[in-house]
């Protein structure tokens, strides 16, 4: 997806969100962050592909085994954004407060286009979960049932 509809989207003199540009890392780094918007939402994103993939889900990412939530993918943010908390000013793009309400690493276990599985090391969140592509930006993000080892 790139960087062109995140940037299409804001005036960088008026937010404070970063400009950012596509990573060369191969990080492994997610964050959760808090968007009190004109919906409040939670922004899922993983570090993937030199930019963050992202889903916005309006109920939060589940903390219960078993769960699943509806996650609306959104543009690719550059990765400068993980560490992004701040107040988007009104008439803006996302106009709201923004606030960081997990971050950690993940593990990458499987990905095709419409799945992909991971391991989550958060403050909050841990576990395996799995995003699977429904119809359209509709994702489910659910958390799995630990394996019986
Ligand atoms: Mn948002």
């Amino acid at each position: 997806m790139g960087l062109e509809e995140y940037r299409k989207r804001r005036k960088f003199g008026k937010t404070p969100e970063p400009e950012g540009k596509v990573s060369r890392g191969a990080g492994k780094r997610f964050v959760v962050q808090r968007h009190q918007a004109s919906h409040l939402h939670y922004d899922f994103r993983l570090e993937m592909e030199g930019v963050l993939k992202s889903w916005a889900v309006p109920k939060g990412v589940p903390e219960a085994p078993g769960v699943r939530r509806l996650a609306v993918q959104t543009e690719d943010h550059p990765v400068d954004y993980i560490d992004f908390a701040g107040i988007i000013p009104e008439g803006e793009y996302g106009a709201g407060t923004v606030e960081i309400w997990d971050k950690g690493t993940f593990r990458l276990d499987n990905k095709s286009a419409d799945e992909i599985e991971f391991n989550l090391q958060g403050q909050k969140l841990s576990g395996d979960y799995v995003l699977v592509h429904t119809d359209g930006k509709n994702w489910l993000l659910i958390k799995r049932k630990p394996k019986n080892r």
